[in-house]
């Protein structure tokens, strides 16, 4: 490809509006343009990583033999009806009607699309275990599009779904499904950890994550330093390590405490430590069971952990005045002595096993002191409700945990039958009973993993792309264009080299902004040709030498040999 044939608007300002790395560079370089919020055209240098990156996923799964197809992006809102995820996937998903009235949507992801052909077309045993794929655009109206192809609103996605006649099937599929991904995001030259993670809408307890840690990731991820613990930080098990020696139980006291709302402001005025506070939060779940939840003063309620334990679609925390119509309290008096209102008291491990606490004495300004549980207050369920601290043990080897922000990047779920009992998706075993299909999906953001690579591999003034899916392997810079000794070296590099992908920079312009260019191409390997060229000899440089080294015409055969096979 000729760079004055090419189109790459590159910028000399970085974009004071892209906060991320990856979204600066890619902006900067002409990769990609916004044309809405979290809706990008992807030009020539972006669209070339793409089909690269769709390549290696399409090689790995043909390699565990599972075949590719293409599903429609309309769809009807009644195959959503039908598993019961319409309103529970609530305001992301993009709805519009058809001229006859009939709703419809662009799908966010298609676990309904394919049960529902599978629910029609798979009648035996014998057509399983069964994978399928397709790499295709999603739409999600997300409520805060940013940083570039990290969270879009229209975006590529490689889903995959598998069905099985077995559970033992499905562990095998996973199991593949999950190498195969380890080997793309090797190929791609992305550094992921595997975590154990929430299955959110999915439906489905068993599912892993892969984490690309990055500076700009929106999760974080715990894990020990061997590596045999790693989870979203949303379900990393937290090991409390606390102790409060016993004391005699003392009389409960009513005390005021003038605008205390924080525990920390509350353990400032009390003059007692964060872990003698029982902090109480009510929480709104499904929109009508009111559920009083407790943690130990120095802890945070974990939300997620929370949603698995009362089984629930939304949850969210009272707001303000509706918390004084409940309760009777402001924020900070809320209390678990004598809350009738609340349907159901749960509570964190962390408030067992502790003597004389604070507790919200249910009215503003107010807290008992010396309250304990069961004498004063009871719990209905306990349970690891809390966020997980750094340097805690890990539940596996009780190593500290530590934390890492990370993009995630793919995400593969042991789905169960939770979709092909809604829509009827049955198989007749062997004995000839009806059985409901057993479901896996598997999914990769395909453009938010370009960001991720990005992000990983982003040099001083541009990027330096691993070789699978750089959108040129070599990046030929002739320095004068008048000069036809250069010229001709050029075109026979150019020729001879073809097979690596060759971008040809062959403009008039100054070295300096051919090497600025060359810098946001990122090419595994640049190739100046120079002065030297009558002497038989160019400049080689790969995006993280700090130098060009000069090099005989004769060695670059074996050199571009060792660096893009
Ligand atoms: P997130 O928690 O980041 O919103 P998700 O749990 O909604 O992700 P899935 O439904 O599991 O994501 O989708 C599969 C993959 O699609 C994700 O692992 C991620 O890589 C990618 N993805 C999800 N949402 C977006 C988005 N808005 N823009 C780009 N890629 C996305
Ligand atoms: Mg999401």
């Amino acid at each position: 490809m000729r760079q004055s044939n090419f189109f790459m608007p590159t910028l000399k300002e970085t974009p004071a509006d892209a906060v991320a790395k990856s979204h600066q560079i890619m902006l900067r370089g002409g990769y990609i343009r916004q044309v809405t919020a979290g809706v990008y055209a992807y030009l020539p240098l972006a669209y070339r990583v793409l089909r690269k990156t769709e390549k290696v996923i399409e090689e790995e799964m043909a390699a565990i033999n599972v075949p590719e197809m293409q599903m429609p992006h309309m769809l009807p809102a009644t195959l959503w009806e039908e598993s019961g995820r319409l309103e529970k996937y609530g305001a992301e998903m993009f709805r519009l009607k058809d001229r006859h009235g009939r709703e419809t949507l662009l799908g966010p992801t298609h676990e309904e699309t394919f049960t529902e052909i599978i629910a029609k077309n798979l009648k035996s045993y014998k057509q399983m275990p069964l994978q399928l794929y397709q790499i295709q655009t999603k739409f999600r109206d997300e409520n805060r599009p940013r940083f570039g192809l990290l969270r879009g609103r229209e975006f590529v996605m490689l889903d995959g779904y598998s069905f099985a006649a077995s559970r033992e099937q499905l562990d095998k599929q996973f199991d593949d499904e999950k190498s195969a991904y380890e080997k793309i995001f090797k190929r791609v030259g992305v550094e992921v950890r595997p975590v154990i993670a929430d299955s959110g809408t999915m439906g489905g307890k068993n599912s892993t994550e892969f984490q690309a840690p990055a500076a700009v990731g929106e999760d974080t991820i715990a894990t020990n330093e061997t590596g045999t613990y790693a989870a979203n930080l949303e379900m990393a098990v937290s090991v409390d390590t606390f102790k409060q020696e016993p004391e005699a139980l003392k009389d409960m006291e009513k005390v005021a405490t003038p605008g205390c709302e924080s525990i920390d402001q509350l353990a400032d005025f009390l003059k007692v430590p964060a872990t003698r506070i029982v902090k109480s939060i009510l929480y709104i779940a499904d929109e009508q069971t009111k559920v009083l939840v407790l943690v130990r003063g120095d802890k945070e309620i974990n939300e997620v952990k929370l949603t698995h334990l009362l089984d629930c679609d939304s949850l969210r925390t009272a707001e303000a005045g509706e918390l004084e119509k409940i309760t009777g309290s402001g924020k900070g008096g809320v209390g678990p002595v004598k809350a009738d209102y609340a349907d159901k008291i749960v509570a964190d491990e962390t408030v067992k096993g502790l003597y004389n606490v604070v507790v919200g004495a249910g009215e503003t300004d107010y807290q008992f002191v010396n309250a304990n549980l069961d004498r004063d207050f009871k719990v209905d369920e306990f349970a690891d409700l809390r966020v997980a601290n750094e340097g805690e043990p890990d539940p596996v080897d009780h190593l500290p945990l530590k934390f890492t922000t990370s993009i995630e990047v793919g995400h593969i779920f042991k789905l169960g039958t939770y979709y092909t009992e809604h829509m009827n998706a049955k198989f007749l075993d062997q004995n000839g009973k009806a059985q409901p299909v057993i479901m896996g999906s598997y999914g990769i953001g395909v453009t938010r993993l370009l960001s991720a690579i990005v992000e990983q591999h982003a040099t001083e003034n541009g990027v330096a792309w691993p070789k699978e899916v750089a959108p040129f392997g070599i990046h030929i810079i002739q320095m004068k264009m008048k000069d036809e000794i250069q010229s001709k070296i050029a075109a026979d590099l150019e020729e001879k080299y073809a097979k690596y992908d060759v971008l040809y920079d062959d403009r008039n312009e100054r070295a300096g902004v051919k090497f600025n260019d060359a810098d946001l191409v990122g090419a595994p390997v640049r190739i100046t040709i120079g002065r030297d060229a009558a002497d038989g000899f160019v400049e080689v440089k790969r995006p993280t030498d700090e130098k060009a080294v000069k090099i005989a015409l004769t060695d670059l055969d074996d050199f571009i040999e060792q660096e893009l096979d």
